[in-house]
C-alpha cells in the first residue's frame, strides 16, 4: 500500500483585482497534481523556478491549504482527521527546507530547537532522557554532540542543514518532504548531506519527496521521477527510463542540460526559447507548446493528459509513446 497518496491535487492563490478587491483571477501554481510514495522511497521531483513544485511539498503537509484534491497518509485523508489525529499523523510528516538558518530560530540553542519536536509530541521524559536523545540524534547527522548548546550562526550551512533533519528526525518520521535541501550548499557539501540523507533511510526506512531544479542531484537520490511545469507533471517515471528514454519534449531539454561523464557522448544541449510563461494566464491546450520545439496544431487547443506510455512510465504529450525518439 502506499504510504503517500495526493490525488488531483489543486492550489490556486487568488489575486485582488478590480475597484472592490474581488478575485477573479488565480495563480495556479499547482494544477491537478497526482501520484503516489511507497514507503521507504525516494520521490525526485524536478521542474524549474516558479514550476509549483514547493507549493506542491507544503500543501501535501498544509503550509498551504489546497483548493481541491485530497492528500492520504498512511491510508487517512489529512483534510478529514481530527485535530488530535492529525497532529499524529503530521508527526510522521516532515519537511526539510533550503534554507536551513532561515528555519531555525537563530535565538534557540541546538538542543532547544531538536529538544522542541520531542517536547511538543512528548517523546522522551525527564531532561536527563531528553538530553540523551538529543545527543543520538546530533550524533545520527554527523555532528559532534558538544555543539549542544550552540546558536545556528555558529554552524555552517552545511552543518545547519544537519541541524534541521535532526529536528525532523527526532519525531521518527515516515516521510520528509526535501525541499531543495542542497540548493544553497557548494557541490562538496551536497554530495555529504545526500549521503546522510540516503543512510538515514536505509537506518531508518523513511520515505522522501526530494524536491531540486537540478536533474542530476535528484537522479542520484531517487528511484522515480516527477517532472512539474506550470503546475501540472508532465511525465513520471523510473529514474533511469527518465535519464535514458525521456518522453517528454521538456524533460528532454532538462537532460540535455545535465553535464555528462562520458567525453565521447553525443548528447546535444537543447535551449528552449522564451522564459516559463505566467501562471496566471497559462497558454491554451499544452501548456508547454509555446516553447516546444515539435508543437503541432493541436497542441494549441487539446491539452495532453498524463497516460501510461510504457509500463510505470507516465508521460503529459500528444506525441508520447513508442513512435516518439529522444532528442
Ligand atoms: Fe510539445 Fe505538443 Fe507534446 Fe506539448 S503536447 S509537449 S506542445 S508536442
Amino acid at each position: 500500500m502506499a504510504l503517500l497518496e495526493v490525488e488531483n491535487l489543486k492550489v490556486h492563490f487568488p489575486l485582488k483585482t478590480g475597484w472592490w478587491g474581488g478575485a477573479s483571477e488565480s495563480v495556479k501554481a499547482v494544477d491537478g497534481v497526482s501520484f503516489t510514495i511507497a514507503p521507504g522511497e525516494t520521490l525526485g521531483l524536478v521542474g524549474e523556478s516558479g514550476c509549483g513544485k514547493s507549493t506542491l511539498g507544503r500543501a501535501i503537509v498544509r503550509l498551504v491549504d489546497p483548493t481541491a484534491g485530497s492528500v492520504r497518509f498512511g491510508g487517512a485523508d489529512l483534510a478529514r482527521l481530527g485535530s488530535r489525529e492529525l497532529r499524529e499523523r503530521r508527526r510522521q510528516l516532515q519537511i526539510i527546507f533550503q534554507d536551513p538558518y532561515g528555519s531555525l530560530n537563530p535565538r534557540m540553542t541546538v538542543e532547544d530547537i531538536v529538544g522542541e519536536a520531542l517536547d511538543i509530541h512528548k517523546l522522551t521524559t525527564g531532561k536527563a532522557e531528553r538530553r540523551q536523545r538529543i545527543e543520538e540524534l546530533l550524533t545520527d547527522v554527523g555532528l559532534d554532540a558538544k555543539y549542544i548548546q550552540r546558536y545556528p550562526h555558529e554552524f555552517s550551512g552545511g552543518q545547519r542543514q544537519r541541524i534541521g533533519i535532526a529536528r525532523a528526525l527526532a519525531v521518527k518520521p515516515q516521510l520528509i518532504i526535501c525541499d531543495e535541501p542542497v540548493s544553497a550548499l557548494d557541490v562538496s557539501v551536497q554530495a555529504q548531506i545526500i549521503n546522510l540523507l540516503q543512510d538515514l533511510q536505509r537506518e531508518h526506512g523513511i520515505a522522501y519527496l526530494f524536491i531540486a531544479h537540478d536533474l542530476a542531484v535528484v537522479e542520484h537520490i531517487s528511484q522515480r521521477v516527477m517532472v512539474m511545469y506550470l503546475g501540472k507533471v508532465v511525465e513520471l517515471a523510473d529514474a533511469r527510463a527518465i535519464i535514458r528514454s525521456p518522453q517528454h519534449p521538456y524533460t528532454q531539454a532538462l537532460i540535455s542540460a545535465v553535464p555528462e561523464v562520458d567525453p565521447d557522448s553525443k548528447r546535444q544541449r537543447i535551449i528552449l526559447p522564451g522564459d516559463v510563461p505566467s501562471p496566471i494566464h497559462p497558454p491554451s491546450g499544452c501548456p508547454f507548446h509555446p516553447r516546444c520545439p515539435v508543437a503541432e496544431a493541436r497542441c494549441r487547443a487539446e491539452v495532453p493528459v498524463l497516460r501510461e506510455v510504457a509500463p510505470q512510465h507516465h508521460v503529459a504529450c500528444h506525441l508520447a509513446g513508442p513512435a516518439v525518439k529522444p532528442a
